[in-house]
């Protein structure tokens, strides 16, 4: 048996994903409305036949006699992702396995009425059942994890455990709620009021384009364009699509989901050729992922050095709207800290706050015997503590996200620990590259070529503490987060140290 005889398989597995991505690209954003229904019905069929690839008594033998040869690493990474989709789908009884599918569909539906009717308890008894069953799931994944919650995390952040975030979190807790705090309370008003005039959509599609240009997205391997809630996807390193959405009265909306998709996308046009058709094609984990969309939106968007020589270009184009918006306001317009009750409207520093409310109850429901009727009140009391404002309906609390309803739990977590990787890669550029330097001079080339070199190219060969110790020579540490949101927001507020 050679590694030869894998390669048709693989291969196989990658188109009929690439095809069930396509189809998922077009529904989400030029599908004809009434196509779901019937494109849903193919899209069944080719997601069955991917089970079957990847399920495939003849590739488990294979995999199998493979595993003990001498191999590549990338070759080695790739038998072992597909050994452990493998024992994910043997471990959970298939017939449990479907009707869980079921009740997600269901939950989703569910979900959106009582979110609409702002009906917490038309919700709980799907959400009660979902998070059982999980449990069950996770009961027969268990390996040697401590937490049951850890067997979820881990399907996300791979090598993460509780433990680790628990310390992750307790830092935010004890740092940047005096912060946020301290803000709030701080006579430093800034006014934002010049993004909501009215800016010209035609006028933001050519601005956005030029930007995601600016920042390295290449359109000879990638297309952008509009949808409902914005989003990257690929087939491959040669073909990455992003999407953003343009609001007349909101600017920056659009900019800064721009700059954000073009992170996620430029790590996916930088994947090594020979892995890219792989199941190891992809990024390290949904955590380092975002950590480059919030590299690119946060770190270097946000700043001023990044807006030194382009702010008049964007003045310009939008002539005479910003006339009255110095650089200095339009820099603190685009930093400014609003505590609002919604995740997806968060800013920069209160992100993860909203996040750490999540992960507490996430938490208590998989390692607690916890009474469901009183989640709101918790995530409502948790709002109160962390980020000082209270939702008036569970719409705009516990409701707000669809993660639970489609199963999706150790997902809120990859987002925190996104912000935090992106800072620890920043601390480390500025120490040993000249970056600074390269966003100033709109360098972009030079950034690109440096997160491909040392992490993009690799894929998911790594996971995100082995990439991190592998560059900058220790594993994560969130201690470059807190500096960086410390020293930025006392700057940008005046604040006395
Ligand atoms: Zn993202």
């Amino acid at each position: 048996m050679k590694f030869k005889d894998l390669e048709q398989y693989i291969l196989k597995r990658q188109a009929l994903n690439a095809a069930l991505t396509l189809f998922s690209w077009d529904q989400d954003t030029e599908a004809p409305e009434e196509s779901v229904e019937q494109t849903t019905t193919y899209a069944g069929i080719l997601s069955h036949e991917l089970f079957e690839v990847i399920t495939d008594k003849k590739v488990k033998q294979l995999l199998l006699e493979l595993e003990s040869q001498n191999l590549s690493l990338e070759q080695k990474t790739i038998i072992k992702k597909w050994l452990k989709d493998i024992e994910k789908f043997e471990k959970i009884p298939v017939q449990k396995y479907q009707s869980h599918q079921e009740l997600l569909m269901k939950a989703q539906r569910i979900w959106q009425k009582a979110k609409k009717e702002n009906d917490y308890e038309l919700f709980l008894p799907y959400l009660k059942q979902i998070v059982e069953e999980e449990k069950e799931f996770a009961k027969y994944r268990r390996n040697n994890e401590h937490y049951l919650y850890d067997v979820l995390l881990d399907d996300y952040e791979p090598g993460f455990q509780s433990q680790q975030l628990d310390q992750f979190f307790n830092m935010l807790k004890k740092e940047i709620i005096p912060l946020l705090q301290k803000i709030q309370n701080s006579t430093h008003i800034i006014d934002k009021t010049y993004n909501e005039r009215y800016y010209d959509i035609d006028k933001q599609k050519t601005f956005n384009h030029w930007i995601a240009e600016y920042v390295g997205f290449d359109f000879n391997k990638g297309l952008m364009k509009e949808s409902v809630h914005p989003f990257t996807t690929n087939f491959h390193n040669k073909d990455v699509r992003i999407t953003t959405h343009y609001y007349p009265h909101n600017l920056e909306s659009a900019l800064f989901s721009t700059i954000h998709e073009s992170g996620h996308a430029l790590y996916e046009m930088n994947i090594a050729d020979h892995i890219t058709m792989t199941p190891i094609g992809v990024g390290a984990s949904m955590g380092f992922h975002e950590s480059q969309s919030r590299f690119y939106e946060n770190i270097i968007g946000r700043s001023p050095l990044f807006w030194k020589p382009i702010y008049s270009k964007l003045q310009r184009t939008f002539e005479p709207l910003l006339d009255d918006v110095t650089f200095q306001h339009f820099i603190d317009g685009i930093n400014k800290v609003q505590t609002n009750l919604i995740r997806t409207e968060a800013d920069e520093l209160t992100y993860s706050l909203h996040i750490m409310v999540r992960y507490e109850i996430e938490k208590k429901m998989f390692e607690e015997d916890i009474d469901y009727h009183q989640l709101p009140t918790l995530w409502n009391k948790l709002y109160k503590e962390y980020l000082g404002v209270t939702p008036s309906f569970d719409s705009e609390g516990i409701l707000q996200d669809i993660h639970w309803a489609g199963g999706a739990f150790g997902y809120f977590p990859s987002y925190a620990i996104g912000s935090a990787i992106g800072a620890q890669i920043y601390a480390y550029m500025k120490k040993t590259t000249d970056i600074e330097e390269w966003i100033l001079n709109g360098d972009f080339k030079k950034i690109k070529n440096y997160l491909r070199d040392n992490f993009h190219q690799y894929g998911a060969i790594y996971n995100t503490n082995e990439l991190l110790q592998k560059v900058t020579g220790e594993p994560f540490n969130p201690q470059y987060y807190i500096d960086y949101l410390k020293e930025k927001y006392t700057q940008i507020y005046h604040l006395s140290h």
